[in-house]
């Protein structure tokens, strides 16, 4: 990037999927005056089309775009989701749910799950789910958002689970609206300065040229900009995440109820996702191509299909990894032109909007880049891939599953000496690793190792000092607080109903 810039800073957006049209809304609407945002799009090439379930966050992002919740939710068909209902990983028949929301309080510094661990060992516990707020409500198929007062009502947070097909649009009607640029176009040669080598120009297959001062590569697996043409170097992260296909076919609901959470189901060669929205169930088999073909994923979740089947099983493939910098030189990659995390727990939506939010932080409003918040935000990326990375080979890797060879290869396989380090630290004395940025704090760490049986040898000791019948007692008056409590609420098809403004209307 050039001269120090009195005018605003060109940005050109690469691709128009959930990440293109996430990333030039973003920047119009954040950085108002020190951008001008153009984005090229192919419609020829098209868009994934799948990446239906979210995190939380995406609650502040909807909400700092200044976007309004029910007509996002009406445009995108979403429904609520307060977690992940997981079954069949630790144990075939056994299931847990990782909530958006915490399992109990903290006691004289203590964190609760220390109680939960000493009223297990004498046998008293019930599952650690039923003191969670956000689980009984899930299980009960119940929600209302969350009170914004410091009671049990405020323990949990949601997030949505839409039309991946509906949001791209969705955004860029949005970011039309702001004054966003779009190019239609593909793109065939990308032009670099002879003297920098920063990217200078796309050229389109019609002749048309765009110049920018900064690219962001949101072209998706083919990674046009940072992979094909600087070549970035690609870690691979298979041997720990061997899924590389998933199957995806949606189908229609067969009963009244919607779930407030997506489900995924261990299955013999990896897992199954089935995501509810308003007008009809996502569906897709994650699996490893090393241990099934494509024919038997596809015939499988076309089996599981519990309503009328509405298209054929789609295969897309994938490699777990990323990029080694998310930035280098003039152009940054957002989405899956930077890497690839598979959807387990509906993190890549999440990655995307992690690394705009950064670069709004980031950015080079003078016009010049610094490499030091260049690195800055390469080390804020790779930390939030990390992460997410480590959680996810734990919900494989924490089992005691033997029946096939694929979860013999995950149970059995090295993984990161920081899942190692992070694992030991749970099994010596109950502990989480703290930190206080990224993604998964205890209460998701706890959800999956107790729901996948990796019990600790010891708990904090200062739990023996309070009257241990006065902390059963009031373990107990929490469970009935949160079966108060999910009483009240109405049914998750029955809030979406009395909300009327959040519904799509019907084909
Ligand atoms: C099986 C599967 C399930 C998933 N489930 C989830 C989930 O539940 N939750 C979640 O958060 N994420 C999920 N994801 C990830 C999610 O789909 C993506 O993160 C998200 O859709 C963003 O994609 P993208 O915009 O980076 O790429 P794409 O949607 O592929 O968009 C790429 C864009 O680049 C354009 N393009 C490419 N080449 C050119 C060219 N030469 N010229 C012009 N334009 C070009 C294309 O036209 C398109 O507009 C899932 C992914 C997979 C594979």
């Amino acid at each position: 990037m050039s001269e120090a810039a009195a005018r605003p800073v060109k940005v050109v957006v690469l691709g128009g999927g959930t990440a293109g049209w996430m990333s030039a809304a973003s920047l119009a609407k954040l950085l108002p005056g020190l951008v001008e945002v153009e984005l090229v799009e192919s419609e020829d090439i098209g868009i994934i089309g799948v990446g239906e379930a979210t995190l939380p966050h995406i609650r502040g992002f909807v909400e700092r775009l200044g976007i309004d919740e029910a007509s996002f939710m009406r445009a995108t068909h979403a429904t609520y989701k307060l977690g992940i209902d997981f079954r069949d990983f630790g144990r075939i028949g056994e299931s847990y749910i990782h909530p958006f929301g915490s399992f109990g309080e903290e006691v004289g510094g203590v964190p609760f799950h220390h109680y939960w661990l000493e009223l297990a060992r004498q046998g008293l516990a019930e599952p650690i789910g039923t003191y969670s707020l956000a689980v009984m409500a899930g299980l009960a198929n119940r929600f209302r958002p969350p009170s914004d007062d410091a009671g049990l009502a405020s323990t949990y947070g949601y997030a949505y689970q839409f039309d991946a097909t509906l949001f791209g649009p969705f955004m860029r009607e949005f970011g039309l609206s702001i004054g966003v640029t779009r190019t239609e176009g593909k793109v065939v040669e990308v032009k670099r300065d002879p003297d920098s080598g920063d990217v200078a120009e796309l050229v389109l297959a019609d002749g048309r040229t765009v110049a920018g001062d900064l690219f962001i590569d949101c072209s998706g697996f083919r990674s046009l900009l940072l992979g094909d043409t600087l070549e970035e170097p690609w870690e691979d992260w298979q041997h720990w995440l061997p899924c590389d296909r998933a199957a995806a076919m949606p189908c229609a609901h067969v009963t009244e109820e919607i779930e407030p959470y997506t489900r995924a189901t261990a299955m013999p060669a990896g897992w199954r996702w089935r995501i509810p929205l308003q007008h009809r169930i996502g569906n897709g088999y994650v699996f490893s191509s090393q241990f099934i073909s494509e024919d038997e994923a596809c015939a499988t979740i076309r089996g599981a299909a519990e309503g009328p089947v509405l298209a054929e099983p789609r295969v897309l493939r994938f490699r777990a990894g990323r990029r080694r910098k998310s930035w280098s030189r003039n152009v940054l990659a957002v989405g899956l032109a930077s890497g690839f995390l598979e959807p387990l727990e509906s993190t890549s939506i999440y990655l995307a909007q992690m690394a705009i939010t950064y670069l709004i932080e980031l950015f080079p409003q003078q016009g010049t880049i610094d490499p030091r918040d260049r690195d800055e935000f390469n080390r804020l990326v790779d930390m939030e891939y990390d992460r997410v990375r480590d959680f996810l080979i734990l919900h494989y890797h924490a089992t005691e599953r033997d029946d096939s060879e694929f979860w013999n290869h995950v149970r059995t396989m090295e993984v990161p000496d920081t899942l190692t380090a992070k694992m030991e630290l749970w099994r010596e004395a109950g502990r989480i690793e703290k930190y206080s940025d990224g993604l998964f704090y205890d209460a998701s760490w706890i959800a999956v190792y107790l729901g996948q049986g990796v019990e600790p040898k010891r708990h904090d000791a200062r739990v023996a000092l309070p009257d241990p019948r006065q902390v059963a007692r009031a373990m107990a008056r929490l469970q009935e607080a949160i079966r108060d409590e999910v009483a009240q609420m109405p049914g998750h098809r029955e809030f979406l109903m009395r909300h009327a403004e959040r519904l799509a209307p019907q084909p």
